[in-house]
């Protein structure tokens, strides 16, 4: 018997400070588009939550640079970004931002919660001013060089060439920004995250969390072993306020965008609750002990999610829970390996790049979809290439699932106009129809493992079957036999139907419309859909993605009814041309 349980799908935030490349939506989008929508087929109760992430330093020195308001910056981006995942079909009940009214009170909670426990230290720090103004200089305008890797223009709060996070007083080297000047530090106090204060409890915790993927566990304990106090506030102006008294009011310190973009995934539910009439609805994934939660990310997210924020969960729910009740931790940490392009790491500044709106405008959103799933970065960093992409799509896709739903409908339009009655089904008729049958255990099993590489392979061996007993029943061949013509067509047919149910979950676009063509009506996959919302606390407007996924297929053998009318189909993907593969290595850098 299949257990039905609500689960949480809490989906990494994209940074809005530009459009996502390829690389970013095999990480964290389309992995947990394709659990999601596998788990709301089997029955479960899915919330998939997420947005973008609208604080910190970059955005700010973005803004900076092409001088604008942080807020026009990320108003910007959070709608381009709202729209290439829409584009992709990516089902979120809820996607949304950082930068709302609900967010901040929910981040504020969080900290007011966490420093009632005792969990967040006030420290005193070495902060930067200017020698010749005297004014603090914010962490945006200190550079020097990285004591880490040695990049020569690491920031006051992080090194974009290794990523590590950084306090501006260990820059060697470091000068302002604005004028060259070396910075005076002086003492300036700041808000820590007692993390070693939840070191035993993190242990416990991950000695439970069975069927992780092994990298993930290995990295997270070796984190634990390390664990330091974290800053959680910054100087800084763009960000969420520490709602502490005599904190509050202040414009130079923020709390740092870490902590805020992790709470999000909290907020984000408490904002689907709230939108859909029934503002408690969030608890049901939060704190019933039987919902489960699982996180996507990439692998350079594991700490914040194994670690900080189950830390910040913990210290909220214990000793005295704070005023939103104890809240769950994550049943999982599900962390992809990372994408490279043309044997190189993705980078926006060199041009190697390709960026979702650019895919989309050429490509179909099923044919990337199916490139992740069989070939991304699921355990092991993998590389795309135009000439792989285009192989995969044109033998694969095309001349494997295309060709099957293609030529059983066009041969079963032509001489029947219908989907035909099957007659006495022979030995071979009914080892493939038990055949594609077992593939709802063996497809779902790995699925619901978040082993989709295994899964989607798993589904296109039993494509391969039913391509076989097409070829071999060779109802082309039966003009004189119309009898058992129909029957050949009727189990073709039927696994067609079967198999289109399999691979709903990765190509959902296709999967509706093979659905049509076999003559089906109504929704098959749903999709999300982008809608104009007003702020529930500040009467700001900003686009969601949101949408009814109570409608749709089930994981579920469905019979096809002899009757039902077909009319020739239309190729359901597209053969790419061997010309693309010089044309998209053009537009990279050499
Ligand atoms: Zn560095």
């Amino acid at each position: 018997m299949r257990v039905m349980s609500r689960v949480l799908a809490a989906v990494a935030w994209p940074y809005a400070n530009g459009p996502r490349h390829i690389g970013h939506v095999s990480g964290f989008g389309v992995p947990s588009d394709v659990f999601s929508r596998y788990m709301r087929m089997a029955g479960h109760d899915v919330l998939m939550v997420s947005g973008t992430d609208e604080h910190g330093t970059p955005i700010q020195v973005q803004a900076d640079a092409e001088g604008v308001t942080p807020r026009e910056l990320v108003d910007r981006y959070n709608r381009v970004i709202v729209e290439d995942l829409h584009g992709l079909g990516l089902s979120y009940d809820l996607f949304t931002r950082t930068t709302t009214g609900n967010h901040y009170r929910v981040v504020q909670e969080l900290f007011q919660g966490l420093y009632d426990n005792g969990y967040i230290i006030a420290k005193t720090t070495l902060g930067a001013i200017s020698p010749s103004t005297g004014r603090t200089l914010p962490d945006r305008y200190i550079e020097g060089t990285c004591p880490i890797c040695g990049y020569d223009s690491a920031r006051g709060d992080q090194c974009d060439n290794c990523g590590n996070q950084l306090d501006p007083d260990q820059l060697i080297d470091p000068r302002s920004k604005i004028n060259g000047e070396t910075p005076e530090f002086v003492e300036t106090e700041h808000f820590f995250l007692d993390l070693p204060a939840f070191a035993d409890q993190l242990n416990a915790w991950l000695d439970t969390r069975d069927g992780w993927r092994p990298n993930v566990l290995k990295f997270s304990r070796n984190l634990i072993d390390d664990l330091q106090p974290r800053a959680i506030t910054r100087d800084l102006e763009w960000g969420v306020p520490i709602p502490l008294d005599g904190w509050r009011g202040r414009d130079d310190k923020r709390i740092y965008v870490w902590f805020d973009a992790v709470i999000g995934y909290l907020s984000a539910s408490i904002e689907w609750a709230r939108r859909s009439g029934d503002p408690d609805a969030w608890r049901q994934w939060w704190q019933d002990p039987e919902a489960q939660g699982y996180y996507f990310m990439g692998k350079d997210n594991i700490v914040f999610h194994s670690v900080i924020w189950p830390s910040i969960l913990l210290g909220y729910s214990s000793p005295e829970a704070g005023s939103l009740g104890a809240l769950n931790l994550p049943t999982e940490v599900v962390s992809s390996e990372y994408l490279t392009m043309e044997g190189r790491k993705f980078s926006s500044s060199r041009r190697v790049v390709i960026y979702v709106r650019d895919f989309l405008e050429r490509y179909d959103a099923d044919a990337l979809r199916y490139f992740i799933a069989v070939a991304g970065p699921e355990s092991n960093d993998t590389d795309f290439t135009w000439a792989e992409f285009r192989r995969r799509n044109n033998d694969e896709l095309v001349a494997g699932w295309g060709n099957l739903v293609n030529r059983s409908i066009s041969m079963a339009a032509k001489n029947f106009g219908e989907i035909p009655a099957a007659g006495e089904l022979t030995a071979e008729d009914e080892r493939l129809l038990a055949a594609v049958r077992a593939g709802f255990d063996s497809v779902g099993r790995l699925l619901g493992k978040h082993r989709q590489k295994a899964a989607i392979t798993e589904a296109m061996r039993i494509v391969g079957e039913v391509n076989k007993y097409f070829s071999d029943q060779a109802p082309w061949k039966l003009k004189e036999d119309k009898a058992r013509m129909g029957t050949v067509l009727h189990v073709a047919l039927q696994a067609v139907r079967d198999c289109n149910t399999l691979l709903t979950p990765f190509l959902p676009h296709a999967a509706q419309k093979i659905h049509g063509l076999l003559g089906g009506t109504g929704v098959h996959a749903p999709m999300p859909e982008i809608v104009e919302v007003e702020d529930l606390d500040n009467g700001r407007s900003y686009p969601v993605l949101t949408g009814d996924y109570t409608v749709g297929a089930k994981w579920e053998h469905v019979a096809i009814e002899p009757g039902t009318p077909l009319a020739a189909p239309t190729p359901v993907f597209r053969k790419l041309d061997e010309s693309i593969v010089e044309e998209e290595l053009a537009r990279l850098e050499p």
